[in-house]
């Protein structure tokens, strides 16, 4: 395995960073998780739009342009010689003297993994998820914004202990007006009254890119999307419910708290809607990913 590192790419076993790194010390820097299908890296601009401005929020200049990451972002892809994978692109503040002063990191530490894609088991699928409220409350929009996908995951990750202590695998997490905003590692989706409904960026989310895909083919598809504040009441009224993520994409809940919920018709039309959107992206991509140019 070959990872990306700063300026070229290494042996994993060489890929090492200084245990000055402000990233390690004090979860300062910012991420992204991606997935490639078939060699083509789906949504990579949005991916790198993202990556900079969650940046921007933090004050962190990355020191390279959206081009020269994504051509490090497909490098790192074609020397593990990987089509099908998970990829996880990281950007710390860098290397300094212990304190928090970000002037004291003098250059930001750029990491590229990529991984062969480890499919979900069907089961997650077919039967759907389990699903707790977390007792974790979301961080406040005024306290670290969620839209911020930052290293410093402690709150997402207090959360995830909470739903593996209740065997379940996903948490969501209510804001401190104990409105509905994510999960762990995914929006969050429920259908009510055939109405497609979903906690708005204003709750404390990050705007997840397979959200707003979703979204949209709801909308393409003729139903109706209200994005919102809602209560976990709302939620476990719901007819259906399920999450999006990057890697996941669309997965439902077969139980949320002591809530049981059928897979519905919307999510199964909408995981195959959204499959056929990344089919699409994939076609219309190749040929084109600066790894083949090169
Ligand atoms: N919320 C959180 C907290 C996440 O970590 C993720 C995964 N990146 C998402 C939502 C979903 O975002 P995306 O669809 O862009 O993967």
């Amino acid at each position: 395995m070959y990872v990306y590192i700063n300026d070229g790419i290494v042996p994993a076993s060489d890929a090492k960073i200084s245990v000055f790194d402000h990233g390690f010390l004090y979860g300062d820097g910012v991420y992204e998780t991606m997935r490639a299908y078939d060699g083509v890296v789906f949504m990579i601009e949005e991916h790198i739009k993202r990556l900079f401005r969650s940046a921007s929020m933090i004050r962190l200049d990355i020191a390279r342009d959206a081009g020269s990451v994504r051509t490090a972002i497909y490098r790192t892809l074609s020397a593990n010689s990987l089509k099908s994978a998970y990829m996880r692109l990281t950007v710390s503040r860098g290397y300094g003297p212990v304190g928090l002063d970000p002037e004291l990191c003098k250059k930001p530490t750029f990491i590229i993994i990529a991984e062969e894609f480890r499919e979900y088991p069907e089961t997650y699928y077919e039967n759907g998820i389990r699903v707790i409220i977390a007792e974790t409350r979301r961080n406040l929009t005024t306290a670290i914004n969620p839209q911020i996908k930052s290293l410093n995951f402690l709150n997402n990750i207090l959360a995830k202990v909470e739903a593996k202590e209740k065997g379940a695998y996903e948490a969501f997490m209510l804001n401190a007006s104990g409105h509905l905003t994510e999960g762990t590692i995914s929006n969050l989706f429920f259908v009510k009254d055939d109405i497609l409904c979903t906690p708005s960026v204003e709750c404390g989310i990050l705007d997840g890119i397979t959200r707003a895909i979703v979204i949209d083919l709801a909308a393409r598809n003729g139903i109706t999307v209200r994005e919102g504040r809602f209560t976990q009441d709302e939620l476990y009224r719901a007819s259906e419910v399920f999450i999006t993520n990057t890697t996941a994409e669309v997965m439902s809940a077969c139980r949320v708290d002591n809530v049981d919920f059928m897979i519905g018709d919307v999510s199964g039309l909408l995981l195959k809607e959204y499959r056929k959107e990344v089919d699409a992206y994939v076609k219309e991509k190749r040929g084109e990913s600066p790894s083949l140019r090169e």
